[in-house]
């Protein structure tokens, strides 16, 4: 497989960086040195911050998208159902190892004695032995007796507490919605400011992801985090119902044993990559570079191994959002990624997970592409598409040369920005064959997916504007002299 090579404006990796924004980097400065650093497309966590500065945030991000000339994913996380405890008189209290612990309805301030529950949902369906996990499991509280208002616990593992700590309750199955009433205006904040991607975070049922798109409606792609084991036992559904997946390995690492985590991540990314999904892996991929310039061999090892799976992107989190090494985090990841791309053995592994094509004309040309790229020698395969479907068919087949995506939808270029191994160009659209060769083997040459005497794979679909009608696989050899300065 041929190398991959630095292109003009384009990376020189296929998996995507998805880096999250928070106070160590939501600067308009910040924003770009991580874009020039590597990072594809931004996640603006709605669990933290105000609505004003998440609206600067996204604001900064479409002015250095304009400057760059390339579009940007911007991602908007809705917190979801996630529980908390409340609040603690002076903000913390010391629980001690093997003291009793109870949560409660009343709403004054909590000590190391109990502290208030906000979630009526809980006091009904709690027993007597169900875990309490707080503050991602750092501290772990066993139920002794569960009343209409208290839960009294014995805590096996005590520690710190602070104000408004997460808690799980793996051992329950808790009747949630699966948006609360800040999901619903944080949603609705997101799509008035034109987020590309909504992240639902603590689906148990498909039955949430299909309240999220109706509420949606089309105006973002959805997906959805794995974080409950609920939600791994029913994937298959949830992936139908969703544009994307998530393995939100923070909170699954919590609600299972750790060392589930590894084998599940590794059946989500290929379940996602069968179906033509795209799945992102995220947490602690470099954790120890929120206060150190570099990560521990362990983790270099981690985000390797996302990337020889064939995940459409790696994301940071606090690493990016409120450490001390933003810009490091994501050069490094970003340099672990390539040196994996360029492993001779890269090519065999990514292609473990098998993914067969659809019985449609669109997979069919999309596995022929991929064929065709592996036997003769082409630098590129150029894709037209309206609705994004073709270059998601195309890059579910994890081809090995580089992937240009020519659409005139600035929304469906920002979408696909996620997606392993495609580069989107905004451009105008097409009316005929001959246009399409003329443009694809142009926009080929002018950004750099191919030099004089290349061959390119075009695809489309014709008649052109008709979305899921690929049906032209055409192989163009450039000239050099298509470079003729007039505009697309
Ligand atoms: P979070 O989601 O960062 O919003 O919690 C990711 C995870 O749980 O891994
Ligand atoms: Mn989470």
């Amino acid at each position: 497989m041929a190398a991959t090579k630095q292109r003009a404006g384009h990376r020189a990796r296929k998996v995507k960086i998805l880096a999250t924004l928070g106070p160590a980097s939501h600067s308009p400065d910040m924003i770009e040195a991580l874009f020039r650093s590597g990072a594809d497309a931004f996640r603006v966590n709605m669990s933290h911050g105000e609505h004003d500065t998440h609206a600067k945030t996204i604001e900064a991000i479409r002015k250095i998208e304009k400057k760059v000339k390339r579009p940007i994913t911007i991602l908007c996380d809705l917190q979801g159902p996630k529980l908390r405890v409340g609040q603690f008189k002076g903000g913390e209290a010391l629980i001690r190892h093997g003291s009793h612990f109870t949560l409660d309805r009343d709403e004054t301030l909590g000590d190391e004695n109990r502290v208030f529950l906000p979630h009526p949902e809980l006091f009904g369906i709690l027993e007597k032995g169900d875990r309490l996990l707080v503050d991602d499991g750092k501290l772990r509280l066993r139920v002794l007796k569960a009343e209409k208002d208290s839960i009294l616990t014995s805590a096996e593992v005590g520690g710190r507490i602070s104000d408004r700590k997460g808690v799980n309750v793996p051992d329950a199955v808790v009747p949630l919605a699966a948006l609360t009433k800040k999901d619903r205006a944080d949603l609705s904040f997101a799509l008035e400011h034109g987020a590309d991607w909504i992240a639902l975070s603590f689906v148990q049922r498909p039955e949430d992801v299909a309240e999220a798109r109706r509420l949606i409606g089309g105006k973002a792609a959805l997906i959805s985090k794995i974080e409950k084991p609920s939600a791994v036992d029913r994937l298959e559904e949830i992936l139908e119902l969703s544009d994307a997946v998530m393995v939100a390995r923070g909170d699954l690492g919590v609600e299972m044993a750790p060392e589930e985590v590894p084998p599940m991540q590794k059946n989500i990314v290929a379940a996602a990559r069968r179906s033509g999904k795209p799945v992102v892996v995220a947490t602690q991929m470099l954790e120890s570079m929120i206060s150190s310039p570099t990560p521990t061999r362990a983790e270099v090892s981690d985000v390797a191994t996302a990337v020889y799976d064939g995940a459409d992107a790696v994301m940071l989190s606090a690493e990016t959002a409120a450490g001390d090494w933003p810009v490091e985090a994501v050069s490094i990841m970003d340099r672990i990624a390539i040196q994996v791309e360029n492993d001779p053995g890269y090519g065999a592994r990514v292609h473990f997970t098998e993914t067969l094509p659809d019985e449609t004309t669109a997979d069919a040309l999309a596995a022929a592409s991929a064929s065709i790229a592996q036997t003769v020698t082409v630098s590129s395969i150029v894709c037209f598409t309206m609705s994004g479907s073709t270059a998601r068919r195309v890059t579910r087949e994890r081809p090995s040369v580089p992937v240009l995506v020519l659409t005139p939808s600035i929304e469906t270029g920002r979408r696909i920005g996620l997606l392993w191994g495609a580069h989107p160009v905004v451009t105008k659209d097409i009316g005929s064959f001959e246009e399409m060769v003329a443009k694809g083997k142009r926009m080929a040459l002018r950004y750099s997916f191919g030099g004089a005497g290349d061959r390119c794979i075009i695809m489309a679909g014709v008649p052109f504007g008709t979305p899921g009608s690929t049906n032209v696989v055409h192989i163009v050899r450039l000239s050099g002299d298509e470079l003729d300065g007039y505009d697309s």
